[in-house]
């Protein structure tokens, strides 16, 4: 009841401070609509990137070269999060970084701007992933806005990453960088992605988790490469070895649809080469942010990752009668069921989700 007050008052607060007129425009904004995925709600400090990485979708989804800020100020952003239905304050994950690089120096500043407005209004956990090299002046920033939040270095080979991220600086020295943010306390871990089957060698692993150890990060987690037509042949035309890639793909038919190749091998690896080298091996970046604010979450298969929160049969029956229902509650595992009794249907959708997000669980919904 708590947090759904809480929203409900931060979006009054700010529709006074933008005013009715501009609250009206910003309201219809994506972030106002957008479900967040188990992985949170993908916050765009603006669209394209210039670094023309040979793997990257964005290209396929519309995007250009030419990066450009999002045109939402801090306070309107928070506004459409506190409008969106789906997000709760404290709870819902953040991820920058979907469909730009959030550290382009043309966005850094709008990053910035987003990450500081979104936790003072709603203290979203927040996570960022780049694979540009991080500066002291963008660490105080970021630990100001959110010193819980987590970073996300992303490499996808040592051997390979000229032809696969021509334009990104190298490697070693995005580790060696990101250390400033672990001596300032924030939480870091390796992002190693996309996994592009049969390319990464266990020493190549090797030689890039010690170095991430070396610099402080505290885990790995591997991602899956996703393909389209067009990401397959500039990803041929690189140069890279690509047998296992084509044998992968022998039974895909590829469209601008996007479709994951998972490589179990390849992820074997990584675990096993994580537990030597002393890092945590996370099975999603979701489970990086959930760490790095010390959350708890059961909301997919790969789950538990930490404590979820304890369900309160209690408070979640005064917050169902809060909105105008009846129910009955059980729980089942980590699973929350809601036996609706009465009750508008649209309302206790609503309140489904606003559950799950509570206590980052499945809430299953069932009229009696
Ligand atoms: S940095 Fe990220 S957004 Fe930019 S091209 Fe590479 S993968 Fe795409
Ligand atoms: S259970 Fe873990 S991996 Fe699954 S959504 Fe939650 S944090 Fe992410």
């Amino acid at each position: 009841m708590r947090l759904w007050v809480l929203k409900e008052r931060v979006a009054n607060e700010l529709r006074e401070l933008l005013g009715r007129e501009r609250a009206a425009i910003v309201a219809q904004d994506p972030h106002a609509r957008r479900r967040p995925r188990p992985c949170g709600i993908t916050i765009h400090p603006g669209h394209g990137c210039p670094l023309r990485c040979a793997y990257c979708y964005i290209y396929d989804m519309g995007f250009t070269a030419e990066p450009r800020p999002y045109p939402l100020s801090g306070e309107e952003l928070a506004y459409a999060l506190a409008k969106n239905p789906y997000v709760v304050p404290e709870r819902t994950l953040a991820a920058f970084g979907s469909v730009t690089e959030p550290l382009l120096p043309v966005l850094k500043k709008r990053t910035l701007e987003y990450a500081t407005s979104i936790s003072k209004w709603l203290r979203l956990p927040i996570q960022l992933s780049t694979k540009l090299l991080i500066d002291e002046s963008f660490v105080e920033g970021l630990y100001k806005a959110d010193p819980a939040a987590s970073i996300l270095v992303s490499v996808s080979s040592l051997k390979y990453w000229r032809k696969l991220e021509p334009n990104a600086p190298e490697p070693l020295l995005r580790i060696e960088r990101a250390s400033i943010a672990v001596e300032k306390g924030l939480r870091v871990d390796l992002f190693l992605r996309p996994i592009i089957p049969g390319l990464l060698s266990q020493n190549e692993v090797k030689e890039l988790f010690v170095a991430a150890k070396d610099a402080g990060f505290s885990g790995v987690v591997a991602g899956s490469l996703r393909v389209t037509r067009s990401i397959v042949e500039r990803l041929l035309s690189t140069g890279i070895p690509a047998e296992v890639l084509k044998k992968s793909l022998r039974s895909i038919k590829l469209s601008r649809k996007q479709v994951p190749i998972p490589d179990h091998s390849t992820k074997e690896i990584v675990r096993l080469v994580a537990a030597e080298v002393g890092l945590e091996y996370l099975p999603s970046a979701c489970a990086a942010n959930i760490r790095s604010h010390g959350m708890g979450c059961a909301l997919c298969r790969f789950g538990p990752c930490g404590n979820p929160p304890l369900p309160d049969p209690t408070d979640i029956g005064e917050f169902l009668e809060m909105l105008g229902l009846r129910a009955s509650v059980s729980f089942t595992g980590y699973t929350i069921k809601v036996m609706l009794r009465r009750g508008d249907e649209r309302r206790a959708r609503i309140a489904k989700d606003f559950l799950s997000e509570i206590y980052k669980r499945r809430v299953v919904l069932r009229s009696v």
